[in-house]
Protein backbone atom coordinates (compact mmCIF):
# COMPACT_ATOMS: atom_id res chain seq x y z
CA UNK A 1 0.00 0.00 0.00
CA UNK A 2 1.02 3.64 -1.20
CA UNK A 3 1.25 6.36 1.41
CA UNK A 4 -1.02 8.84 1.04
CA UNK A 5 1.07 11.73 0.31
CA UNK A 6 -1.38 14.28 -0.66
CA UNK A 7 -3.39 14.15 2.75
CA UNK A 8 0.62 14.08 4.84
CA UNK A 9 0.69 17.39 2.44
CA UNK A 10 -2.61 18.50 3.93
CA UNK A 11 -1.78 17.76 7.73
CA UNK A 12 0.91 19.80 6.94
CA UNK A 13 -0.59 22.91 5.86
CA UNK A 14 -2.78 22.29 9.03
CA UNK A 15 0.29 22.59 10.91
CA UNK A 16 1.77 25.34 9.13
CA UNK A 17 -1.78 27.51 9.87
CA UNK A 18 -1.15 26.24 13.51
CA UNK A 19 2.10 27.67 13.65
CA UNK A 20 1.58 30.76 11.35
CA UNK A 21 4.19 29.72 8.82
CA UNK A 22 3.46 30.64 5.22
CA UNK A 23 5.61 28.31 3.15
CA UNK A 24 7.24 25.02 3.75
CA UNK A 25 10.68 24.73 1.77
CA UNK A 26 11.68 20.89 1.92
CA UNK A 27 15.49 19.82 -0.23
CA UNK A 28 17.51 17.09 0.98
CA UNK A 29 16.40 15.06 3.84
CA UNK A 30 13.82 12.75 4.99
CA UNK A 31 10.59 15.34 4.99
CA UNK A 32 10.99 15.88 1.23
CA UNK A 33 10.27 11.63 0.89
CA UNK A 34 8.17 11.46 3.67
CA UNK A 35 5.79 13.95 2.12
CA UNK A 36 6.12 13.43 -1.47
CA UNK A 37 7.67 9.98 -2.04
CA UNK A 38 10.84 11.26 -3.97
CA UNK A 39 13.97 11.77 -2.16
CA UNK A 40 16.09 14.70 -3.28
CA UNK A 41 19.72 13.77 -4.57
CA UNK A 42 22.25 15.63 -2.06
CA UNK A 43 23.98 17.36 -4.94
CA UNK A 44 24.96 20.81 -6.05
CA UNK A 45 21.57 21.53 -7.82
CA UNK A 46 18.87 22.89 -5.85
CA UNK A 47 15.60 20.60 -5.89
CA UNK A 48 13.51 21.84 -3.34
CA UNK A 49 9.38 21.25 -2.69
CA UNK A 50 7.02 24.70 -2.09
CA UNK A 51 4.11 24.31 0.01
CA UNK A 52 2.29 27.09 0.27
CA UNK A 53 -0.06 26.94 3.45
CA UNK A 54 -2.91 28.26 0.63
CA UNK A 55 -2.03 26.61 -2.86
CA UNK A 56 -0.91 23.83 -4.72
CA UNK A 57 2.60 22.10 -4.29
CA UNK A 58 5.24 22.35 -6.28
CA UNK A 59 8.45 20.74 -6.91
CA UNK A 60 11.27 21.92 -8.30
CA UNK A 61 13.88 19.59 -9.59
CA UNK A 62 16.61 19.37 -12.12
CA UNK A 63 15.67 18.41 -15.16
CA UNK A 64 18.12 16.06 -15.42
CA UNK A 65 16.49 14.16 -12.41
CA UNK A 66 12.94 14.99 -13.38
CA UNK A 67 12.29 11.63 -14.65
CA UNK A 68 13.62 10.62 -11.28
CA UNK A 69 10.27 11.67 -9.74
CA UNK A 70 7.10 9.68 -9.06
CA UNK A 71 4.11 12.06 -10.41
CA UNK A 72 1.66 12.15 -8.14
CA UNK A 73 -0.43 14.66 -9.66
CA UNK A 74 -3.30 14.83 -6.58
CA UNK A 75 -0.41 15.77 -4.28
CA UNK A 76 2.21 17.93 -6.42
CA UNK A 77 3.12 19.46 -9.40
CA UNK A 78 6.33 19.07 -10.68
CA UNK A 79 8.62 22.12 -12.52
CA UNK A 80 11.89 20.80 -13.77
CA UNK A 81 14.33 23.36 -14.38
CA UNK A 82 16.97 23.92 -17.29
CA UNK A 83 20.74 24.12 -16.77
CA UNK A 84 20.45 28.05 -17.28
CA UNK A 85 17.66 28.65 -15.21
CA UNK A 86 17.78 30.15 -12.02
CA UNK A 87 15.96 27.75 -9.41
CA UNK A 88 16.06 30.14 -6.43
CA UNK A 89 14.18 32.81 -8.53
CA UNK A 90 12.09 29.84 -9.96
CA UNK A 91 11.41 28.96 -5.85
CA UNK A 92 11.31 32.23 -4.95
CA UNK A 93 8.13 33.35 -7.43
CA UNK A 94 6.60 30.00 -6.13
CA UNK A 95 6.72 30.90 -2.55
CA UNK A 96 4.43 34.09 -3.37
CA UNK A 97 4.76 36.77 -0.60
CA UNK A 98 4.99 34.96 2.58
CA UNK A 99 6.30 36.38 5.73
CA UNK A 100 7.62 33.53 7.52
CA UNK A 101 8.82 30.62 5.28
CA UNK A 102 9.97 27.32 7.24
CA UNK A 103 12.91 25.68 5.18
CA UNK A 104 14.64 22.02 5.72
CA UNK A 105 16.60 21.55 8.34
CA UNK A 106 19.28 20.15 6.31
CA UNK A 107 19.12 22.15 3.21
CA UNK A 108 22.26 23.05 1.82
CA UNK A 109 23.17 26.20 3.83
CA UNK A 110 24.52 28.57 0.22
CA UNK A 111 20.24 27.78 -0.72
CA UNK A 112 19.37 29.70 2.79
CA UNK A 113 21.46 32.57 1.90
CA UNK A 114 20.43 32.96 -1.57
CA UNK A 115 16.81 32.07 -0.66
CA UNK A 116 17.22 35.08 1.82
CA UNK A 117 18.75 37.49 -0.78
CA UNK A 118 15.75 36.74 -3.25
CA UNK A 119 13.06 36.59 -0.51
CA UNK A 120 13.82 40.03 1.28
CA UNK A 121 12.14 40.63 4.64
CA UNK A 122 10.96 37.28 4.69
CA UNK A 123 11.63 34.83 8.07
CA UNK A 124 12.89 31.87 7.99
CA UNK A 125 11.99 29.22 10.43
CA UNK A 126 13.53 25.25 10.37
CA UNK A 127 10.76 22.98 8.86
CA UNK A 128 10.75 20.27 11.35
CA UNK A 129 8.78 22.52 13.60
CA UNK A 130 5.96 21.58 10.93
CA UNK A 131 7.17 18.25 10.27
CA UNK A 132 8.95 16.89 13.27
CA UNK A 133 5.62 15.85 15.73
CA UNK A 134 4.14 14.75 12.12
CA UNK A 135 7.15 12.00 11.12
CA UNK A 136 7.26 11.20 15.05
CA UNK A 137 3.57 9.70 14.97
CA UNK A 138 4.11 6.46 12.86
CA UNK A 139 1.36 5.01 11.06
CA UNK A 140 0.12 1.27 10.59
CA UNK A 141 2.73 1.05 7.23
CA UNK A 142 5.49 2.88 9.19
CA UNK A 143 5.16 0.60 12.26
CA UNK A 144 5.47 -2.60 9.89
CA UNK A 145 8.05 -1.23 8.04
CA UNK A 146 10.20 -0.25 11.30
CA UNK A 147 9.49 -3.91 12.40
CA UNK A 148 10.33 -5.36 9.11
CA UNK A 149 14.01 -3.53 9.48
CA UNK A 150 14.42 -4.93 13.10
CA UNK A 151 13.52 -7.96 12.28
CA UNK A 152 16.38 -8.00 9.47
CA UNK A 153 18.94 -6.36 12.41
CA UNK A 154 17.71 -9.38 14.76
CA UNK A 155 19.10 -11.98 12.20
CA UNK A 156 22.32 -10.46 12.35
CA UNK A 157 22.64 -10.04 15.95
CA UNK A 158 21.48 -13.14 15.91
CA UNK A 159 24.42 -14.47 14.10
CA UNK A 160 27.11 -12.46 15.64
CA UNK A 161 25.76 -13.54 18.95
CA UNK A 162 26.18 -17.80 18.24
CA UNK A 163 29.26 -17.37 16.75
CA UNK A 164 27.87 -17.09 13.00
CA UNK A 165 30.65 -14.54 12.50
CA UNK A 166 34.20 -14.63 13.42
CA UNK A 167 35.79 -11.92 15.24
CA UNK A 168 39.12 -13.14 16.79
CA UNK A 169 41.93 -12.47 15.05
CA UNK A 170 40.56 -10.17 12.98
CA UNK A 171 40.34 -6.45 12.40
CA UNK A 172 36.90 -4.30 13.70
CA UNK A 173 36.80 -2.98 9.37
CA UNK A 174 37.06 -6.84 8.56
CA UNK A 175 34.05 -7.84 10.54
CA UNK A 176 32.34 -4.51 10.06
CA UNK A 177 32.55 -5.08 6.00
CA UNK A 178 30.92 -8.93 6.78
CA UNK A 179 28.06 -7.73 8.71
CA UNK A 180 27.43 -5.22 6.50
CA UNK A 181 27.33 -7.74 3.65
CA UNK A 182 25.09 -10.37 6.23
CA UNK A 183 22.91 -7.05 7.02
CA UNK A 184 21.52 -6.73 3.05
CA UNK A 185 21.23 -10.55 2.87
CA UNK A 186 18.68 -10.39 6.09
CA UNK A 187 16.77 -7.53 4.00
CA UNK A 188 18.43 -4.28 4.10
CA UNK A 189 18.60 -2.27 1.49
CA UNK A 190 21.06 0.39 2.36
CA UNK A 191 23.50 -0.13 5.26
CA UNK A 192 23.64 3.19 7.24
CA UNK A 193 26.39 2.50 9.75
CA UNK A 194 27.63 -0.36 11.77
CA UNK A 195 30.04 0.08 14.73
CA UNK A 196 32.48 -2.75 15.68
CA UNK A 197 34.60 -1.86 18.82
CA UNK A 198 36.87 -3.97 20.14
CA UNK A 199 38.04 -3.73 24.44
CA UNK A 200 39.36 0.36 24.85
CA UNK A 201 37.73 1.30 21.50
CA UNK A 202 34.51 -0.04 23.02
CA UNK A 203 34.98 3.07 25.64
CA UNK A 204 34.08 5.41 22.45
CA UNK A 205 30.25 4.92 22.17
CA UNK A 206 30.54 6.30 17.96
CA UNK A 207 33.60 4.46 17.45
CA UNK A 208 34.56 4.00 14.02
CA UNK A 209 36.26 0.51 13.04
CA UNK A 210 39.47 0.01 12.01
CA UNK A 211 42.63 -2.00 12.25
CA UNK A 212 42.59 -3.06 15.81
CA UNK A 213 42.63 -6.61 15.76
CA UNK A 214 40.10 -8.68 17.97
CA UNK A 215 41.46 -10.24 20.36
CA UNK A 216 40.69 -13.07 23.42
CA UNK A 217 39.37 -12.06 26.36
CA UNK A 218 37.76 -8.92 25.43
CA UNK A 219 34.19 -7.16 24.90
CA UNK A 220 33.12 -6.81 21.17
CA UNK A 221 30.41 -3.82 20.88
CA UNK A 222 28.27 -4.27 17.58
CA UNK A 223 26.06 -1.48 16.61
CA UNK A 224 24.40 -1.73 13.25
CA UNK A 225 21.90 0.75 10.94
CA UNK A 226 20.50 0.18 7.66
CA UNK A 227 17.46 0.80 5.89
CA UNK A 228 14.76 -1.74 4.81
CA UNK A 229 12.78 0.15 1.75
CA UNK A 230 8.80 0.31 0.86
CA UNK A 231 7.21 0.33 -2.13
CA UNK A 232 7.32 4.21 -2.91
CA UNK A 233 10.68 3.72 -2.35
CA UNK A 234 11.20 5.43 1.27
CA UNK A 235 13.59 3.87 3.97
CA UNK A 236 12.87 2.60 7.48
CA UNK A 237 16.04 2.38 9.93
CA UNK A 238 17.08 -0.19 12.08
CA UNK A 239 19.78 -0.07 14.89
CA UNK A 240 20.44 -2.24 17.39
CA UNK A 241 23.73 -2.74 20.17
CA UNK A 242 24.80 -6.24 21.09
CA UNK A 243 27.67 -6.83 23.46
CA UNK A 244 29.78 -10.09 23.18
CA UNK A 245 32.40 -10.94 25.39
CA UNK A 246 35.45 -12.97 23.93
CA UNK A 247 36.16 -15.76 26.68
CA UNK A 248 34.70 -15.69 30.43
CA UNK A 249 33.81 -11.63 31.55
CA UNK A 250 35.52 -10.55 34.39
CA UNK A 251 33.26 -10.10 37.88
CA UNK A 252 33.13 -5.86 36.98
CA UNK A 253 32.19 -6.61 33.82
CA UNK A 254 30.07 -8.59 34.26
CA UNK A 255 28.37 -6.30 36.97
CA UNK A 256 28.46 -3.56 34.79
CA UNK A 257 27.15 -5.23 32.16
CA UNK A 258 23.82 -6.30 34.21
CA UNK A 259 23.84 -2.58 35.38
CA UNK A 260 23.43 -1.77 31.71
CA UNK A 261 20.57 -4.41 31.21
CA UNK A 262 18.53 -2.93 34.09
CA UNK A 263 18.85 0.27 32.54
CA UNK A 264 17.58 -0.94 29.77
CA UNK A 265 14.64 -2.67 31.10
CA UNK A 266 13.85 -0.06 33.56
CA UNK A 267 13.41 2.50 30.86
CA UNK A 268 11.63 0.01 28.29
CA UNK A 269 9.60 -0.41 31.67
CA UNK A 270 8.95 3.21 32.03
CA UNK A 271 7.35 3.58 28.46
CA UNK A 272 3.75 4.58 28.24
CA UNK A 273 1.38 7.40 26.95
CA UNK A 274 1.52 10.68 28.09
CA UNK A 275 4.78 10.12 30.30
CA UNK A 276 7.52 12.63 29.50
CA UNK A 277 10.72 11.71 26.99
CA UNK A 278 12.97 13.01 29.91
CA UNK A 279 11.50 10.26 32.51
CA UNK A 280 12.31 7.66 30.05
CA UNK A 281 15.92 8.77 30.15
CA UNK A 282 15.33 9.33 34.08
CA UNK A 283 14.57 5.79 34.67
CA UNK A 284 17.68 4.39 32.64
CA UNK A 285 20.17 7.10 34.25
CA UNK A 286 18.79 6.16 37.91
CA UNK A 287 19.59 2.18 37.51
CA UNK A 288 23.02 3.26 36.60
CA UNK A 289 23.72 5.89 39.11
CA UNK A 290 22.56 4.28 41.87
CA UNK A 291 25.23 1.67 40.52
CA UNK A 292 27.59 3.97 40.66
CA UNK A 293 28.11 4.57 37.08
CA UNK A 294 26.32 7.77 36.24
CA UNK A 295 29.12 9.61 35.24
CA UNK A 296 29.79 7.01 32.45
CA UNK A 297 27.00 7.01 30.72
CA UNK A 298 27.44 10.07 28.85
CA UNK A 299 25.03 10.45 26.47
CA UNK A 300 21.03 10.25 25.96
CA UNK A 301 18.89 7.47 26.48
CA UNK A 302 17.31 7.18 23.18
CA UNK A 303 16.19 8.80 19.92
CA UNK A 304 13.13 8.58 17.65
CA UNK A 305 13.72 6.35 14.66
CA UNK A 306 12.01 6.04 11.22
CA UNK A 307 13.07 7.41 7.80
CA UNK A 308 16.02 9.16 9.67
CA UNK A 309 18.03 7.00 11.91
CA UNK A 310 17.59 9.49 14.93
CA UNK A 311 14.60 11.68 14.93
CA UNK A 312 12.03 13.15 17.08
CA UNK A 313 11.27 12.22 19.52
CA UNK A 314 14.38 12.35 21.66
CA UNK A 315 14.81 10.88 25.35
CA UNK A 316 17.22 13.33 27.24
CA UNK A 317 16.75 15.14 30.69
CA UNK A 318 14.85 18.62 29.54
CA UNK A 319 12.48 16.97 26.79
CA UNK A 320 9.15 17.58 28.46
CA UNK A 321 7.54 16.25 25.52
CA UNK A 322 4.85 13.46 26.25
CA UNK A 323 5.27 10.17 24.22
CA UNK A 324 1.80 9.24 22.45
CA UNK A 325 1.16 6.03 20.47
CA UNK A 326 2.92 5.67 17.39
CA UNK A 327 6.11 6.97 18.33
CA UNK A 328 9.53 4.99 17.58
CA UNK A 329 12.50 5.47 19.56
CA UNK A 330 15.65 3.62 20.60
CA UNK A 331 16.11 2.60 24.44
CA UNK A 332 19.97 2.56 24.66
CA UNK A 333 21.37 2.83 27.76
CA UNK A 334 25.18 2.54 27.83
CA UNK A 335 28.22 2.20 30.76
CA UNK A 336 31.36 3.67 29.15
CA UNK A 337 35.61 3.49 30.76
CA UNK A 338 37.52 5.66 28.92
CA UNK A 339 40.61 3.37 27.99
CA UNK A 340 39.33 0.08 29.36
CA UNK A 341 35.84 -1.02 28.27
CA UNK A 342 32.06 0.07 27.41
CA UNK A 343 28.96 -1.83 27.05
CA UNK A 344 25.62 -0.50 25.31
CA UNK A 345 22.51 -2.35 25.40
CA UNK A 346 19.60 -0.44 21.96
CA UNK A 347 16.40 -1.89 21.54
CA UNK A 348 13.99 -0.51 19.23
CA UNK A 349 10.49 0.54 20.64
CA UNK A 350 7.22 1.27 19.33
CA UNK A 351 4.44 2.88 21.48
CA UNK A 352 1.17 1.15 21.54
CA UNK A 353 -2.32 2.13 23.83
CA UNK A 354 -1.24 -0.75 25.67
CA UNK A 355 2.38 0.32 26.37
CA UNK A 356 5.83 -0.82 24.65
CA UNK A 357 6.28 -3.04 22.13
CA UNK A 358 10.10 -4.16 21.82
CA UNK A 359 10.55 -4.61 18.05
CA UNK A 360 13.80 -5.97 18.19
CA UNK A 361 13.86 -9.16 19.56
CA UNK A 362 17.56 -10.51 20.20
CA UNK A 363 18.70 -12.01 23.87
CA UNK A 364 19.94 -9.13 25.53
CA UNK A 365 22.48 -11.12 28.00
CA UNK A 366 25.82 -10.36 27.46
CA UNK A 367 27.28 -13.08 24.88
CA UNK A 368 29.82 -15.12 25.94
CA UNK A 369 32.01 -16.37 22.96
CA UNK A 370 34.88 -19.06 23.93
CA UNK A 371 37.75 -17.47 21.81
ZN1 LIG B 1 24.45 6.67 18.18
ZN1 LIG C 1 20.57 4.40 18.25
ZN1 LIG D 1 22.75 2.24 17.49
Amino acid sequence: MSADFASRLERARRRMTDLGVDVLLLSVGADLPYLTGYEAMPLERLTMLVLPRDGGATLVVPRLEAPRVVERSDAFAIRPWAETEDPVGIVAALAGTPAVAAIGDRTWARFLVELSAAMPGVSFSTASSVTGPMRAVKDPHEIDMLRQAARAADVVANELLTGGIDLVGRSEAHVAAQIEGHMRAAGHARVNFVIVAAGENAASPHHEPGDRVIEPGEVVLCDLGGSVVDEDGIGYCSDMTRCIWLGTPPPEAAEIYAVVQRANEASTAAVAVDVTCESIDAAARGAITDAGYGEYFVHRTGHGIGIEEHEEPYLVAGNLQRLVAGNAFSIEPGVYLPGRFGFRLEDIVVLTEAGPDVLTGTDRALAVLEP
